[in-house]
């Protein structure tokens, strides 16, 4: 018997599953320990009532096991004994075992698996909506009839089913976290962002949750810390409510896969308020910070109190004690350029949309690609890099997401008054790409399928599993999907989609831009 089994991310050992120790770093213990939790969310939800503060277990528990959020066995196994203390006390049982969530028939494995997974994914969102103040009844809703329904059986019809219902349920959940950031921070606006990081102390900010971010900026103002964006953060220098602090002055890095050796060295500290945490080394361990459900033995955790506020001061006094770089130091993106724009939000797009419908309609624009998705350490996607720079001049990327660091510094001229990049945000602003897409189809009177739009993503972990759902349960056909297929996919599975949506994996650039081009 191998010591654990995950086959959550797109990096799983040799494309099948991690059994040993995970390729992201997760030890056996703390694998075994996500599954007893998983399976404690279960027993919680067959017998909970729907009440919220089950409904907020599931969610951080589940929040949880998304790869590289928690690596720590104790705060693992903390979070299943709150859930097993709330399981028992509804009454429930275990119905599907740790030990059995990924046993039995391949293809309800398969399918089961990709609504855990989706749930995961959509967790994260409704994590981040709800420290905003914002929950929605259907979604909340789900979270207890989707994780009920992994203990029962079904057909594969009725799974397909369920993973089709789930994906308009993550639909609402991404536009109530953008309706919760929007609200908070205000509809976000193109900007340039310097990766050039000033002398003097600094603290750098990453993963999605942009109220730490808030919270941060509000307790650094004066104390001559400047804070830069790191990977998912870098859409916050768009949102009014966030660029008004002058002392949020750039962005520090590319994607996550890239931390190891771009905080070796770094003279100053590291927030991660999501993930993606990759094990740190010892060289500077001891200046990373965890907070919120993200965790590693051995690091410092900023906890929240009662109210929600988290105290950042021992951050603060180290980036003062630290003092970061003695001259201004530039950085660089992938392809050598020293700039980045962000803030092409749904609303920024839409306020342009006659614009863009003429010149739609004048053939300046031939195509739109949707490139997006998540970035990752594997070879091959560098595929996404060489996609953006052969799409002919006369087409828009629309990007979101980490993956977008692929190609986010390259200067690919302008359309009219766009660059022929646009960076809408972060993977939950997935939402606002679809209701883009939504309102071209509007003004054009046809359907998003008959767009001349092509979805080119890359998925990594299983935020983007759930947005795959939504897109599938919208209808959306054609989507090119890499730079592999998921490991928890069945053949089966992967023929449904095939034949229900046209899916198709990547191949060579040049070979999917011929093909989307012959339609
Ligand atoms: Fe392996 Fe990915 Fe699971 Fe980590 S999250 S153990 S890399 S499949």
């Amino acid at each position: 018997m191998s010591d654990m089994f995950c086959f959550q991310c797109e990096q799983t050992a040799k494309g099948s599953g991690c059994t040993v120790a995970g390729v992201c770093g997760k030890k056996s213990d703390a694998a075994h320990g996500q599954d007893v939790l998983i399976a404690e969310l279960i027993g919680l939800a067959g017998a909970s009532d729907g009440k919220l503060s089950d409904v907020d277990l599931i969610v951080d528990g589940l929040f949880v096991t998304v790869t590289n959020v928690n690596f720590d066995e104790a705060s693992i196994a903390d979070c299943a004994a709150k859930v097993r203390a709330a399981r028992e006390l509804a009454g429930g049982s275990l119905p599907l075992g740790a030990e059995a969530l990924f046993e039995g028939n391949d293809d309800i494995v398969s399918l089961r698996s990709t609504l855990l997974l989706g749930l995961k994914g959509m967790a994260a969102y409704a994590h981040h909506a709800r420290v905003l103040g914002l929950r929605n009844t259907d979604v909340d809703a789900w979270f207890i009839k989707g994780m009920a329904a992994l203990a029962s059986e079904h057909s594969v019809d009725e799974w397909l089913s369920l993973l089709m219902e789930f994906g308009q349920v993550n639909l609402t959940c991404l536009g109530l976290l953008e309706e919760a950031n929007v609200t908070a921070y205000g509809n976000p606006t193109p900007v340039e962002v310097s990766m050039q990081v000033e002398a003097g102390p600094f603290i750098v900010v990453t993963g999605h949750d942009l109220h730490d971010l808030k919270m941060l900026l509000e307790q650094t103002e004066g104390k001559g810390v400047n804070i830069y964006t790191h990977a998912e953060m870098l859409p916050a220098h768009g949102y009014p409510e966030l660029k008004k602090y002058a002392h949020l002055k750039g962005n520090f890095g590319v994607a996550w896969q890239n931390q190891q050796k771009e905080f070796d060295g770094l003279p100053a500290p590291i927030l991660f308020t999501t993930n993606c945490l990759m094990p740190p080394r010892d060289s500077y361990a001891d200046r990373v910070y965890t907070t919120s459900v993200v965790a590693y033995p051995g690091l410092a955790h900023i906890a929240a109190d009662g109210t929600g506020n988290k105290d950042f001061s021992p951050l603060i006094e180290q980036a003062l004690s630290l003092g970061g770089y003695n001259e201004p130091v530039q950085f660089q993106g992938v392809n050598g350029g020293t700039s980045v724009m962000t803030g092409f939000g749904k609303q920024a797009i839409l306020d342009n949309a006659g614009t863009i419908i003429d010149a739609v309609k004048a053939g300046a624009i031939k195509h739109f690609y949707l490139v997006g998705g998540c970035d990752g350490a594997k070879p091959g996607r560098n595929y996404y890099t060489d996609f953006v720079k052969e799409t002919p001049s006369d087409t828009v990327i629309l990007t979101l997401a980490c993956g977008k660091y692929r190609f986010n510094d390259l200067d690919l001229g302008t359309i009219g008054p766009f660059p022929r990049i646009l960076d809408m945000g972060q993977c939950n602003d997935a939402f606002g790409a679809v209701q883009v897409a939504v309102a071209l189809a509007g003004a054009f009177e046809c359907g998003v399928n008959d767009l001349p739009l092509t979805l080119v993503l890359s998925w990594y972990e299983q935020k983007a599993v759930c947005i795959l759902l939504t897109l599938l349960s919208l209808g959306i056909k054609d989507i090119y999907i890499g730079p592999s297929l998921p490991a928890f996919f069945s053949e089966t599975v992967t023929n449904v989609l095939v034949d229900m949506f046209d899916l198709h994996p990547i191949t060579t650039p040049a070979e999917d831009l011929a093909a989307i081009a012959a339609g």
